[in-house]
């Protein structure tokens, strides 16, 4: 078995030919810092100016609101403690939700360490937060709403424009980590209301350790690090010109063949999911059935466990993943899955599958047939299975 089949796109992706090809002259012979003043310099600094101008467009707003930073992470880190440093005084009141990816759940739960109080909001059976309970948590203290754009696990897509409505109505600031929508869904900054949101490079195919915070205009959060004058003073130190040009280049590509993309994957999610419901008994998908990121599908399979799955998934040269990335290796259950209501039991069955632009409805029809074959095979040797069929007499 040489073949793979990589499923696994929200995890991380490959990064496009094209963006290495971009890149290499600034690992290279253009190697001048931005911040000198002959041409070798010079060189440099356009090309950051242009990345940020592309990324800037993407959004609908201006190039000066774009901070290139070191990924998805550091965006979110920066943007919550950012906040509560600087508006500290006005309040210590943070709202977010029990979905959040990590980079905001541990901001938060280090705030709360530091005299801050944070609610965390739970989401529907859908996995969707509703506007409702953000509007009802809004207190006068509070002085942030964080609210993922969609979520990386079960790919449920929020109501941003909705929640920002509310927060821009309250004098709230709102932060959205669109770590796994930008580039997969349009994305306007100024419709939506939103007053800073994250990105991080290598899940749109662009290079790992880049990404970018975005800062509406006129807000001032405490600058990250301290140095010189790059990023506006608010994010010091010699920029990382190889990865902007990188994380540029490929949202370039990303916006250029958006629409194809969205209708190719949702094409192939929704057959992925149509086979495996109707063939695969005991299934269930998990999160939204449409307000869904184009590529995520989250299967859990009733009476098996995750793990044995995906090791033999692996050996017929499939990658898929147990949820979240940063929760494989730890046998603990995914908080996401526990925050929907699911049973303990049914979420030690889960499987994610992200679809990518170089996924054929081949890929899927193998990954199906290898699922129910393996599926199969661990149900027949599942105690639970056993007594399921015993007791209702199967
Ligand atoms: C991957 C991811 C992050 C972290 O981004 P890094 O660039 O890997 O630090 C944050 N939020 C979400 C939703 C993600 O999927």
């Amino acid at each position: 078995m040489n073949k793979r089949i990589y499923l696994d796109h929200a995890a991380t992706t490959a990064t496009r030919p094209e963006v290495i090809e971009a890149m290499l002259p600034y690992l290279g012979e253009r190697y001048g810092n931005p911040s000198g003043l002959y041409s070798l310099g010079i060189e440099s600094k356009k090309a950051i100016d242009n990345a940020r101008l592309i990324i800037a467009e993407a959004l609908g707003t201006e190039g000066e609101n774009i901070y290139f930073t070191g990924g998805g992470s550091e965006s979110d880190n920066w943007a919550i403690k950012g906040v509560a440093d600087a508006f500290s005084k006005k309040g210590r009141h943070i709202i977010t939700s029990k979905i959040e990816h990590h980079a905001v759940l541990n901001s938060c739960r280090y705030l709360e360490t530091k005299g801050f109080a944070v609610t965390y909001l739970g989401v529907g059976e859908n996995g969707i937060v509703r506007p409702e309970s953000v509007y009802a948590a809004i207190r006068p203290d509070t002085i942030m709403v964080s609210i993922m754009y969609a979520n990386n696990e079960i790919g449920s897509i929020q109501p941003i424009k909705e929640i920002g409505a509310i927060t821009r109505r309250q004098g709230v600031i709102f932060h959205t980590d669109a770590v796994q929508a930008f580039g997969q869904l349009p994305i306007d900054v100024d419709e939506c209301n939103i007053d800073m949101l994250s990105a991080s490079g290598h899940k749109l195919q662009g290079p790992k350790g880049t990404g970018f915070l975005y800062v509406r205009k006129g807000i001032d959060i405490t600058n990250l690090i301290h140095g010189g004058k790059q990023e506006a003073g608010r994010r010091a130190g010699t920029e990382n010109v190889p990865g902007i040009v990188g994380i540029g280049r490929a949202t370039q590509l990303a916006l250029e063949d958006m629409d194809n993309r969205i209708k190719n994957e949702c094409e192939l999610r929704d057959y992925l999911i149509n086979r495996v419901l109707d063939e695969i008994p005991y299934s269930r998908l998990n999160g939204h059935r449409y307000k869904r990121l184009p590529n995520n599908v989250n299967f859990s399979f009733q009476f098996i466990d995750a793990e044995p799955l995906l090791v033999m998934l692996d050996m017929s040269g499939i990658c898929a993943s147990a949820g979240s990335a940063c929760n494989s290796g730890i046998k603990k259950p995914s908080y996401v899955l526990e925050a929907l209501g699911l049973p303990e039991d049914v979420i030690n069955g889960t499987v994610r599958f992200t679809i990518g632009g170089e996924n054929t409805v081949e890929d899927i029809d193998y990954t199906v047939d290898t699922l129910k074959e393996i599926v199969g095979k661990l149900r027949e040797s599942s105690p639970l299975y056993e007594d399921y069929k015993r007791y209702n007499k199967i």
